[in-house]
């Protein structure tokens, strides 16, 4: 689901929310109730990257934890 940045010409206020494309845009301020919230145009947590690639730690090599008894990983 997208996230999406409000800032409210009312109070100042600028907030996040979350919501599918085909939700409304939020209009009225949480913190003031004001009907100036805009939408900000910007990019960020509308895509993932780069979460997943570097997650997850790279298993040692067989020759760090002594399985290679013979060179056999071309590491020795
Ligand atoms: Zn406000």
């Amino acid at each position: 689901m997208p996230l999406y940045d409000y800032k409210c010409d009312g109070c100042g206020v600028r907030f996040e929310k979350e919501h599918p494309m085909s939700a409304p845009v939020v209009k009225v301020c949480p913190e003031c109730g004001a009907e100036k919230v805009r939408k900000l145009l910007t990019t960020g947590g509308v895509q993932v990257s780069g979460s997943a690639r570097s997650a997850a730690p790279s298993a040692p090599p067989p020759c760090a934890s002594g399985g290679c008894a013979g060179g056999m990983c071309g590491l020795g």
